[in-house]
Parts: C-alpha cells; sequence; structure tokens
C-alpha cells in the first residue's frame, strides 16, 4: 500500500487522539530501522540468561525485522500506560506481596483490547494506513523501542523509567507504514545511583541494566516451573508473585505515585495475598478466583509452591496445617516447597 496520502501530521495527531482516548499516558514515535535493542536481545540469549524462556529465542527473528509483523512498517509507535497505585498497607499474618503489575485486570486482556479499537478506528479514519499492534506478548523489545523513541531512559535495573514520573509502565507498540518524525531519546538519568543493583535480594543484576532472568524474583514465582532451588527460596522473603524491590527503591518513583489508570488499582486481596487460602483452596477453585487477573500465569502449582515459599520464609509455625495439606499434593514442586517450608517453622 503506498504511503503517499498518509500525511505525518495527520497521522500523529490521530495516533495521539486516539491515544488519549483509550488512556494512554504518553505516546513517542521511532524509526522502524536500525532496530532497537536487537545486540543486547542477542546477547541475552548467547548467555543464556533467558532460564526456561525458550519462547525468547523461538520469537527472536520478528524482533529483528518488524516487517515480518508489518511489510510496510517505517515507523514504531510507542505508547505508555502508568499502572503504579499506592500499595495497599501490610496486613501481616500469613500474607504474601503481589507485584504491582497484577494488582488488577490482566493487562494483556484490557490493553489488548484497547489496541484492538483504536487501530480499527485509526484504519477508518486514515485510509491507506496499516498496523500491527501489540502489548507484551507480541515479538516487539518494547523496552528498546521505548528507550529510543524517547519515552523512557533505559535504567540500571533494565526497566524503561521515566524521569521522576515512573517506571511503573505498561508499554505497547503500533506499527504503522507511515513515516513519522521520530522523537528523541533521553539521556541517562541513574547518573552515579546504583540502588537498584544494591537491593536486589537474590544478585540477580550482573551489571548495570543486566539482568540474569534465573535469579530474578519474578522469572522464579511467575515463569518459572518446578523446583526453585533453596538458596532461592530463602531470597525470595515474602514475594508470592512477582517482585518490585528494583522498583520501590528508585528515586524516580515518587512516593505518591501519579494518577494510574483505575483498572489496575488493587483488587481486595490482591496486593497482599493470604498464603493459607491459597494452599487450602483446590487447584481449580484458585483458577476461577483468578480469572481475569495476571496472577493466574504460573497455574496452581505454581502458586501453592510459592505460597508455601513465603510461608517457610515467615517461619510462624500457625501455618503448619496449610503446609501439612500442601504437602500431600500430586506436584513434586508444592510438596519440596511444603517440607522445606516445615523445616523452617
Ligand atoms: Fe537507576 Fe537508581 Fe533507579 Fe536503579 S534505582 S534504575 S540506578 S535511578
Amino acid at each position: 500500500m503506498s504511503t503517499s496520502n498518509l500525511q505525518p501530521e495527520r497521522v500523529e495527531t490521530e495516533i495521539r487522539a486516539e491515544a488519549k482516548r483509550y488512556g494512554f499516558d504518553e505516546v513517542r514515535f521511532a524509526s522502524a530501522f536500525p532496530v532497537a535493542g536487537i545486540d543486547e536481545y542477542d546477547r541475552f540469549l548467547e548467555d543464556g540468561l533467558n532460564g526456561t524462556m525458550e519462547w525468547m529465542a523461538k520469537s527472536r527473528p520478528p524482533r529483528a525485522d518488524p516487517r515480518q509483523l508489518l511489510p510496510s512498517v517505517r515507523t514504531i509507535a510507542v505508547l505508555g500506560m502508568r499502572y503504579g497505585h499506592a500499595r495497599p498497607p501490610d496486613p501481616g499474618g500469613l500474607t504474601g506481596k503481589v507485584a504491582c503489575y497484577a494488582w488488577g485486570r490482566d493487562y494483556h486482556n484490557l490493553i489488548g483490547k484497547r489496541l484492538h479499537r483504536m487501530t480499527r478506528n485509526l484504519r477508518t479514519a486514515l485510509p491507506g494506513l496499516e498496523t500491527y499492534a501489540g502489548v507484551d506478548s507480541r515479538p516487539i523489545i518494547e523496552r528498546a523501542w521505548a528507550q529510543q523513541s524517547g519515552m523512557g531512559f533505559l535504567g540500571k535495573n533494565a526497566l524503561a523509567i521515566i524521569p521522576a514520573k515512573s517506571s511503573y509502565l505498561f508499554l505497547a507498540s503500533i506499527l504503522i507504514n507511515a513515516e513519522l518524525a521520530p522523537t528523541k531519546p533521553l539521556r541517562d538519568h541513574c547518573g552515579s545511583c546504583r540502588r537498584c543493583l544494591d537491593t536486589c535480594p537474590t544478585s540477580a543484576f550482573i551489571g548495570p541494566g543486566q539482568l540474569d532472568a534465573r535469579r530474578c524474583i519474578s522469572y522464579l514465582t511467575i515463569e518459572h516451573k518446578g523446583r526453585i532451588s533453596a538458596d532461592l527460596m530463602e531470597k525470595t522473603g515474602r514475594w508470592f508473585f512477582g517482585c518490585d524491590d528494583c522498583q520501590e527503591v528508585c528515586p524516580h518513583n515518587p512516593a505518591n505515585p501519579l494518577p494510574a489508570d483505575p483498572d489496575f488499582a488493587p483488587r481486595p486481596g490482591h496486593a497482599w495475598m493470604d498464603l493459607e487460602w491459597v494452599l487450602n483452596t483446590d487447584d481449580e477453585s484458585l483458577m476461577q478466583h483468578f480469572q481475569g487477573s495476571p496472577i493466574r500465569r504460573p497455574g496452581p502449582t505454581g502458586l501453592k509452591r510459592n505460597a508455601a515459599t513465603v510461608l517457610g520464609n515467615l517461619g510462624d509455625a500457625a501455618a503448619r496445617p496449610a503446609l501439612l495439606h500442601a504437602r500431600t499434593h500430586p506436584d513434586e514442586s508444592v510438596r519440596h516447597a511444603a517440607v522445606w517450608a516445615l523445616d523452617r517453622l
């Protein structure tokens, strides 16, 4: 399709208007070539830092050449939506922490639907416009495009950060066939700070901006299947699902977060998880409970393994009945975590 009828200013105006309409807080643009972040991505894979996330290697070809997603691509529109709400107070007791991104609705569904409507409206308003949109699960290195477009700088914690505003950002991309003026990248805003590197409980950063996913609590509690090694179980501390330690210490995240989409506000009981309830609820009911929530991702066995792990770290004898129950679970990784936890009570 020819792009000659697509006036860049008009395309940009329409995208900005639609992005605002669908709740995105930030919009930036990057030229589709050269491709952002692929060298770093390759080094990550070559060093095996992706753990068991084999999909990262399988999805490399379109990440390296976005023409495989949209043959006519010229520009990447990068969209950012803040999700950071203030963490509810610690209820204490036998509860575990949930990463902030998972307190509300599943962003894949929510943002995916908004992108679908948005791109449909754009194609209607701009005949000749071709689009390919994705949020997280599509093969696009969103963090790198966020950096290239100047939406944020890449912090030492390997996240895209909007200076003095937030790193709690969902990133989405729309590939388009129009040539828009790229927005400028930002300079580094970490300076001599290294709080995130020093705070990480598992020392998962092997250097500034270089994360060994195999040691990352988010990876271990969400993506990793099976047993977690004993030394890492101990270091997960109170994290039941994901981890925000490297964001909570970052000075670019204000103590009182900027307003974020209400769909990501904490659902009751989703910021601090009742761990006994997780272990005592049958697998099917657990999955039904987390319908529409990102917390569903590790499945019942991953969630129960995580609950037993945190109970072991809490070391409260009140958890014994739930752990004894978990010790009879059909999944080996749940039993392993329960036995490990019982030993620590
Ligand atoms: Fe950069 Fe400090 Fe934030 Fe880490 S905590 S990303 S070093 S500013």
